[in-house]
């Protein structure tokens, strides 16, 4: 599949739009049309439902059979300024990114790639950035620092592999991705990727705070809260879905990288020496409830974090990814992040501030060798009352977006293939083959003509579907053009009211997949509408 069609239909039927677009756009930003927004509450009303409401495991907890708690919560964006400095995102929070003197562009030192090429013995290095066709957009930003045509690409010489700038001693030989000239790239500097803001109207710097770059430190502000108003008990889980914020240096990839998107976070809290298994088991479950949505293609992957790669208080780290269509063949994006991150957060919150120390983190200590910046100082231990022992609890955390996730499910479910028309003709149809929890209409109710009582029929059905199901009217066009509007948005099922309907009190339902028509009692359709959906 094609990225552009994908785009293409999801401007055209309504799914997303370019934030602000009628002033230019703003780039990193996306609004959800009245279909997007459907399908992206579907996909957290899952998650929601899976993971917290319903969410109905039995596991073995200290060798019995019992059920966790998993409850939630709804934090703020703007949180206490100290939050972002014990979280460490206020100081190590950073990317690299590297400006171009000439273009005025500003990219991410890791995603500029390149390679070595020459012409008549001047050579250069020639980059883009990251993207699927690499090497194509090497040979044209090539040719035209040469000032050749397309005739001439055979004349150029490679050498070398394709690699990132960031593995070059200097820039002096560079040609920036959209720079005319070579060495115009700047030194990398490192950018910190929250963004700022002040809070009251007399507002100074000590005022500053933070839009949340992740909605996981809510939960650990709170946990003490959570343990003193409910009564859950180690193990427990808290969920929180809401808005972050990351003032990215290339948003880009429609919306899978941008600069506001939602998360949807779990902070599972358990005994340290359960968390290894409890580790393994959230990393597990949360695979399988993308493949359970319907991403159980070859495109999913579930990746084990190279221990070199893990921060020093984990044990594990797996991300879920997936093969989006706009990356280079073979590469995957992350989806969801499954981290085992020990008793780290809670940690800081209650003792203080992290210092950078080599690749890892240590506590900023005084002279006495005691934490020098205090957290909160509140006691965030809890006493377990089944092993009468008191600690602070480990940590497992699934980390998804809930973008990426949307984008995920529409990649997976667009579809094109060849149907007969109404003359039986095969023409190509394009579909979205959504799980039907996901899909943002669920059925589509027509009239075959507007005639013969039909129309009351129809608008009388819709009107008591409507109360339960997410449905749609449509009695305009011929009712093959019906379907295939229906089916360009992944409408699972389609009722027709028709001549016979009168007589008998039955309806056509057609599926979206398999094309199959099948008639039902009006009075057995939202039974056989529910049972289908689930
Ligand atoms: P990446 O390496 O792609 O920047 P990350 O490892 O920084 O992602 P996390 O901090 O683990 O991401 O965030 C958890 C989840 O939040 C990610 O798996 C992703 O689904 C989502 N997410 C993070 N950054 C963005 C973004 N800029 N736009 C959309 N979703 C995002």
């Amino acid at each position: 599949m094609q990225m552009e069609q994908l785009v293409a239909l999801c401007k055209r039927r309504g799914f997303l739009f370019q934030s602000s677009e009628i002033y230019g756009g703003l780039n990193g930003f996306w609004d959800y049309g009245p279909l997007g927004v459907l399908l992206k509450k579907n996909v957290k009303d899952a998650w929601w439902s899976d993971m917290v409401v319903a969410h109905n495991e039995m596991v073995l907890q200290r060798g019995a059979p019992g059920l966790y708690e998993m409850t939630g919560l709804d934090c703020t964006i703007i949180m206490h300024p100290q939050i972002w400095k014990c979280s460490g995102h206020y100081d190590l929070f950073h990317d690299y990114m590297v400006d171009c003197r000439e273009s005025k562009k500003r990219y991410r030192y890791d995603h500029v790639k390149g390679r070595t090429v020459a012409y008549h013995g001047q050579s250069v290095f020639a980059t883009t950035m990251e993207t699927e066709n690499t090497q194509d957009c090497l040979e044209q930003a090539a040719l035209k620092f040469f000032g050749l045509r397309k005739k001439d690409v055979e004349n150029l010489e490679w050498s070398g592999e394709i690699m990132a700038i960031s593995q070059l001693a200097g820039f002096s030989n560079v040609l920036g991705p959209d720079a005319k000239t070579i060495g115009t790239l700047t030194a990398p500097r490192e950018f910190n990727l929250m963004f700022k803001t002040v809070i009251g109207a007399l507002g100074g710097e000590d005022d500053a705070s933070f839009l949340r770059p992740e909605t996981a430190q809510g939960i650990f502000v709170n946990f003490k809260n959570v343990c003193d108003s409910t009564r859950v008990k180690v193990p427990f889980g808290i969920a929180q879905i809401g808005k972050s914020f990351r003032n990215e240096i290339t948003p880009r990839n429609f919306t899978f990288r941008s600069r506001e998107f939602e998360q949807m976070e779990i902070e599972f809290f358990c005994h340290p020496s359960e968390s290894p298994q409890w580790y393994k088991y959230w990393r597990d479950r949360r695979f399988a409830w993308y493949t359970e949505l319907g991403l159980a293609g070859e495109r999913l992957r579930l990746r084990d974090h190279d221990q070199d790669e893990l921060s020093h208080y984990s044990c594990g780290t797996a991300d879920v990814e997936y093969q989006y269509p706009f990356l280079p063949e073979g590469e995957y994006g992350e989806l969801e992040g499954i981290a085992h991150r020990g008793d780290f957060d809670l940690r800081s919150h209650m003792e203080g501030k992290l210092m950078r120390d080599g690749d890892g983190l240590t506590l900023e200590l005084d002279a006495d060798g005691k934490p020098k910046h205090r957290g909160s100082g509140k006691d965030l231990t809890y006493y377990d009352e089944v092993t009468r022992e008191r600690y602070v609890p480990h940590v497992i955390e699934p980390s998804a977006g809930a973008d990426r996730a949307t984008l995920a499910f529409l990649c997976e479910a667009y579809h094109v293939d060849q149907v007969p028309n109404d003359k039986g003709e095969p023409t190509e149809r394009v579909s979205l083959k959504f799980h039907p929890r996901l899909a943002p209409i669920k059925a589509a109710v027509f009239p075959l003509v507007k005639k013969d009582g039909m129309p009351e029929i129809a608008t009388e059905l819709y009107g008591e579907l409507k109360r339960e199901f997410s449905v749609f009217y449509d009695d305009k066009g011929a009712v093959g053009r019906r379907y295939r509007r229906q089916d360009e948005i992944g409408t699972p099922f389609c009722i027709t009211i028709d001549g016979q309907t009168a007589r008998d009190d039955t309806v056509t339902i057609r599926d979206r997949d398999t094309l199959e028509q099948w008639r039902v009692k009006q009075c057995d359709l939202a039974a056989e509408l529910r049972g289908r959906l689930s």
